[in-house]
């Protein structure tokens, strides 16, 4: 039999119930669907808090060599601090890893709930841009010598007076990072058969960033008409929508979009938006891609204040492994897990988050719906 080997971050807060609900259905599943020619070896390991809490560094080096070694990791939510604290783990590995693409596939299955009258409109694929934007983790802290600095700086250099208490942030989108990013995702778009991408952006009032990431994402497109003679360009098209359209058109008319690239900040609240409307961050899953390495996550938080109850939901995390099992070339693993979840949803068994959207529906906990799944492989 032959092994999978998949590093696993159970990750912090409702990490670890949302991980014991779902590790026997990836097992079982790739057992099942593979005739028992393969099964998976968990890796453990930490990082963030955790980490931490072992005197060590946010993350760790068996961390790194083990995703490294393995090309790949599943990963559940890192709490990161507000204001004060360390910085977002999650940054940080997308970054050591060069993790530039992040997908997040918002699809809607019977059984869900939504506040759109026609959810079943929507299907849509975000990709994020991952690594740049005010994302890139460059800003000073009001009063300090470094803001001061920056803030002089721009005074007596660039004629821009600002307020001496100010904190300040910095957006970086470049061309290079722009494109590698847009040719990543016109080739998966391309690969899954999709017919409309929408480049999302703010390009009307930051210019020279949000501007040029439209610009730039148009360009790569482009290219595909000279490479592909014709191919491509006939069957996908490709447009464009400012961001605050974008949050209003997912909602009145989500049957028009299909797959969207969006720069790094606006990809991420767009995300959440577009979670809302196929039931909530409970379902929505996620995945990060660099041309080594691959993390497979949901696109939720750590969700404090619901950690070690097993009442939260675990089908976004069990859906970024689906993920995970299409990526290493098990399409047929994924689509089992799918299949088991639409199942469970669709019986009526579901976690608080879904129930409270329905009338009359008793939450069964995490792990009792993991274990339903688990039955309907
Ligand atoms: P959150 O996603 O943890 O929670 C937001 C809301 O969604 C809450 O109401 C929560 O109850 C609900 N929710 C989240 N996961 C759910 C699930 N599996 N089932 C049902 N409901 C669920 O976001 P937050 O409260 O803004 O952040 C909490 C912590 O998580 C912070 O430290 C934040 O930095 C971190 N965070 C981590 C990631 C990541 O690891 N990729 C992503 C987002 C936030």
């Amino acid at each position: 039999m032959e092994t999978i080997r998949i590093p696993i971050i159970a990750g912090d807060g409702t990490g670890e119930d949302i991980w014991n609900a779902s590790r026997e259905i990836f097992e079982e599943a790739v057992i099942k669907s593979t005739g028992n020619a393969k099964k998976i070896e968990w890796i453990p390991v930490i990082a963030g808090l955790k980490a931490l809490e072992r005197n060590d560094h946010l993350l760790p080096g068996e961390t790194v060599d083990a995703i490294t070694d393995c090309a790949l990791a599943l990963k559940g939510p890192l709490t990161t601090p507000v204001g004060g604290g360390f910085r977002s783990v999650n940054v940080y590995l997308r970054q050591i890893f060069d993790l530039y693409v992040c997908m997040r596939p918002i699809h809607w299955f019977k059984g869900l709930p939504s506040p759109l009258k026609r959810p079943e409109a929507v299907d849509i694929i975000i990709f994020r841009e991952n690594t740049e934007d005010l994302y890139r983790g460059i800003e000073w802290q009001a009063g300090t010598d470094d803001a001061r600095t920056v803030i002089n700086f721009l005074k007596d250099k660039m004629g821009v007076d600002l307020k001496p208490d100010s904190g300040i942030g910095v957006k970086p989108i470049s061309r290079s990072g722009t494109q590698r990013f847009a040719r990543w995702s016109i080739d998966a778009a391309i690969r899954m058969k999709r017919r409309v991408i929408t480049i999302v952006h703010k390009g009307n009032i930051m210019k020279y960033t949000e501007g040029a990431f439209r610009e730039w994402a148009y360009e790569t497109a482009g290219t595909y008409k000279e490479l592909s003679a014709g191919d491509v360009p006939d069957t996908i098209e490709v447009n464009d929508r400012i961001a605050d359209n974008m949050f209003m058109q997912v909602i009145s008319r989500p049957e028009d979009y299909d797959v969207l690239l969006c720069p790094n900040l606006n990809g991420d609240y767009l995300s959440d938006a577009c979670a809302a409307l196929i039931g909530g961050l409970g379902v929505a899953p996620g995945a990060n891609f660099g041309d080594n390495v691959a993390i497979f996550e949901p696109t939720h938080g750590s969700a404090p204040k619901y950690a070690g109850k097993d009442i939260v939901n675990p089908t976004s995390f069990i859906l970024s492994g689906a993920m995970l099992f299409d990526h290493i070339g098990l399409a047929g693993t994924g689509e089992m897990i799918r299949r088991g979840i639409e199942r469970t949803i669709q019986e009526g068994i579901v976690t608080y988050d879904l129930a409270r959207q329905f009338e009359g529906v008793k939450p069964v906990p995490c792990s009792e719906f993991g274990a339903e799944v688990l039955k309907r492989l």
